[in-house]
């Protein structure tokens, strides 16, 4: 009898301190608020801007370097810079403190493109070479700046804390068995992967605004989609489809933006 009283008490305990651990995550996460100056969403974010330069440009080289370096042809290097370039210096990512640079991988087989927080943008040659003009290659560049500007990695970071929190409330909470982690890890997933698909259409519609913003046609952002809807085939799942939401959504959304800016 005993025993199962003091079983009990303790279960309150660890109940507790779990509701405790979690409610702390989401006070530090809603305390933490931030409009974005450059795009006027609010967002919750724990980093400022230099901290996520040093943290981009920190992991650049590594991150290269999973994609078999940089690709060895210096004028190709040159095209995505000037591309790159051309759409910073005619849109709001001009005004943005962070720090723009632009690379092509050498990973010929994978289909990606990605921005580091703080501008660092790379490009596969993958997707390089499968690009059928200027127009699209601006396109992709265009996405992954509006991530940068977006801020987005950041708001990841501060959503991965969040979600570490809550696991771990859930985990003490509970008598720490491997179901009670397999359904705290599911929630954790479930909270980022809808907001990462937010993060892609915001992207998308500030990629289409920086096109045309640099006299690009935001229609081949379109035929971009259409590319990575053709790569889409059994033997070959680009990773890019892991993180970014389905083409055929997307490009209703892209539709939409180019109404939406074009004058
Ligand atoms: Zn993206």
């Amino acid at each position: 009898m005993a025993f199962s009283i003091r079983n009990r008490s303790s279960l309150a305990i660890k109940l507790i301190i779990g509701a405790g651990i979690i409610l702390f995550a989401f006070i530090k996460y809603w305390s933490n608020t931030d409009t974005n100056k450059w795009t006027g969403r609010k967002q919750h974010i724990t980093l400022n801007a230099e901290q996520e330069i040093s943290i981009g440009l920190r992991s650049a080289p590594h991150m290269a370097q999973e994609y078999g370096g940089l690709y060895p042809d210096q004028q190709l290097q040159n095209q995505v810079d000037q591309v790159g370039r051309k759409l910073i210096n005619a849109s709001i990512a001009h005004n943005t403190p962070y720090q723009y640079d632009f690379h092509l991988l050498r990973d010929p087989n994978t289909i990606n493109a990605f921005a580091l927080p703080g501008g660092q943008v790379f490009i596969t040659y993958g997707l390089f070479k499968r690009l059928e003009n200027i127009d699209q290659l601006a396109g992709v560049l265009g996405h992954e700046i509006g991530h940068v500007v977006g801020r987005h990695s950041a708001e990841r970071i501060a959503k991965q804390s969040l979600t570490q929190g809550v696991i771990s409330g859930v985990l003490v909470g509970s008598d720490g068995s491997s179901g009670a982690a397999q359904t705290a890890q599911m929630i954790g997933n479930l909270i980022s992967m809808k907001y990462s698909r937010n993060d892609e259409l915001e992207a998308d519609e500030l990629g289409v605004l920086f096109m045309i913003n640099a006299g690009y046609q935001p229609e081949q952002m379109l035929g971009v989609m259409k590319i990575l809807k053709q790569t889409h085939d059994g033997n070959h799942i680009p990773e890019y489809q892991n993180t970014h939401p389905d083409p055929e959504h997307r490009m209703e959304k892209i539709k939409e933006a180019i109404r939406k800016y074009k004058k």
